[in-house]
């Protein structure tokens, strides 16, 4: 979305303020993820009443480093950063600082700090910060001069923050270990939080908000779905729900089914099923001898995980598959 006065050109149209969508993002919004949500529930007291601390000197942190896989929840704990404590967030990716207009990434992260400050106090966020910020000279990446410069930017500016400015800057990435070490320093990202794939619990609650604004059959047990899932993450459990949604509707229920929820589960962790990819007499008797001993095994095996599914019926890019817990 386009931020107003146009200052969205700047920044490859990926700037967007919280007033744009209409509700605001909280951390009721954020399931699981207590640690990571306890760490950036701290930074609204600093967005909010910035004097109370000014008052007594303390330093207003302005660098956090959200870690961990896509889809875990870093731009929706980055939004509701900003939606909690009412302040504009100003969002962008690494990639998007480079290469999209001439110019350079320097002067784009400029006037992006720029914009945060006037509006102040404020959020920024910047996803695939590893983008930007490798380690420098490695050749990574090609060694770009303008991924250099961009990086040097971004290091002036969170340099230059006044002890008690109130703009605090979320960046994201998966991969912390190529980041440039100049960006951990004090006074840069110094504070660090990890975030993981939801575990069970997580899984269910992540479920239970996305199963709010739908209508959901008497037979649904979402346990039972958190119970099928895991390694997926929060904006896989979301699209689970929707494809739920979707197939209750192609199929013109009133109600989402448990098993509306099954079929999303293995379409989103598998890819659409193929029903129209016939396998010949033979394919099929190989699939199903080598699905049948994965299936033999994971039942002999004291700690294989239970199977709930053996299928000769292609899905994405498998012929068949043994769909274990
Ligand atoms: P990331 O920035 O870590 O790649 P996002 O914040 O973009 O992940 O997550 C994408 C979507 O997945 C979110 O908008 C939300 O719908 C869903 N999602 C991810 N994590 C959670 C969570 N912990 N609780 C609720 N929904 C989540």
């Amino acid at each position: 979305g386009l931020a107003p006065g146009g200052l969205g050109g700047l920044f490859s149209g990926r700037f967007s303020m919280p007033s744009e969508s209409g509700t605001r993002t909280t951390f009721a919004d954020v399931a699981g993820q207590d640690q990571a949500k306890k760490e950036v529930a701290e930074l609204v007291e600093f967005l909010r009443e910035p004097e109370r601390f000014q008052r007594v000197g303390a330093e207003v942190p302005h660098g956090v480093l959200l870690m961990g896989p896509p889809g875990t929840g870093k731009t929706l704990l980055a939004k509701a950063l900003a939606g909690e404590a009412d302040v504009p967030c100003f969002s962008t990716w690494g990639s998007g600082f480079i290469g999209v207009f001439v110019g350079g990434g320097g002067g784009r992260v400029r006037k992006m700090f720029e914009a945060a400050r006037k509006a102040a106090p404020a959020v920024i966020f910047i996803d695939e910060l590893d983008s930007i910020g490798r380690t420098r000279g490695t050749g990574l990446g090609g060694g770009h001069d303008e991924r250099e410069q961009t990086l040097n930017q971004l290091l002036v500016e969170m340099d230059g923050f006044e002890k008690n400015e109130s703009v605090i800057v979320l960046a994201a990435t998966n991969r912390p270990e190529i980041l440039d070490p100049a960006l951990l320093r004090p006074g840069r990202f110094d504070r660090r939080v990890t975030i993981d794939l939801p575990d069970r619990e997580a899984r269910l609650a992540i479920l239970e908000i996305h199963a709010i604004k739908k209508k959901m059959g008497e037979d649904v047990k979402l346990d039972e779905i958190a119970r099928r899932t895991p390694g997926m993450s929060g904006a896989d459990l979301y699209s689970v729900m929707n494809e739920a949604a979707i197939f209750a509707a192609r199929e013109d229920r009133k109600r989402i089914t448990q098993y509306d929820i099954v079929q999303a589960v293995e379409k989103v962790a598998m890819g659409p099923e193929r029903r129209s990819r016939r396998l010949d007499q033979e394919e099929k008797e190989l699939t199903a001898y080598h699905e049948a001993g994965h299936a033999i095994m994971a039942t002999l095996l004291e700690h294989a995980d239970p199977v709930i599914k053996v299928t000769v019926i292609p899905r994405g890019r498998a012929l068949g598959y043994v769909y274990q817990t």
